[in-house]
């Protein structure tokens, strides 16, 4: 189980799995968040927000929408806007207690230029 809460607490995410990897990614958005992911399952992932709680971003492609607290602007996860079965979604970690970080592998992926994990 992993919990994690943006600084204000309106925004909080459930997830009742457990994850070995983290994902850090350098591409255009992820680099400029400064978010450590996790991802599981949507069924896994529950957001608890107030109505309106959470700005949402997409970028061109409009595939996911990034969404940050409205009230103290951290970004709190990702979700696919046309989700598929096995569809997954993403959480920040960094909102979630630091050992959780320090006990799992944090994969680099390089999705600014390769689109593949660096290092590996
Ligand atoms: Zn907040």
């Amino acid at each position: 189980m992993i919990e994690g809460r943006c600084h204000c607490g309106r925004v909080r995410f459930h997830v009742s799995d457990t994850i070995e990897t983290a994902l850090e990614c350098n591409c255009s958005i992820c680099i400029r968040l400064g978010t450590i992911w996790g991802y599981s399952l949507i069924e896994n992932v529950t957001i608890k927000s107030p109505p309106d709680g959470t700005i949402a971003y997409s970028r061109d492609q409009k595939n996911i929408a990034f969404h940050s607290c409205k009230n103290c602007g951290c970004t709190t996860h990702w979700e696919h806007l046309k989700p598929k079965a096995d569809s997954k979604m993403a959480f920040n970690l960094r909102l979630s207690d630091p050992a959780i970080l320090n006990s799992i592998r944090i994969r680099r992926f390089d999705g600014a230029d390769t689109w593949s994990f660096i290092g590996e």
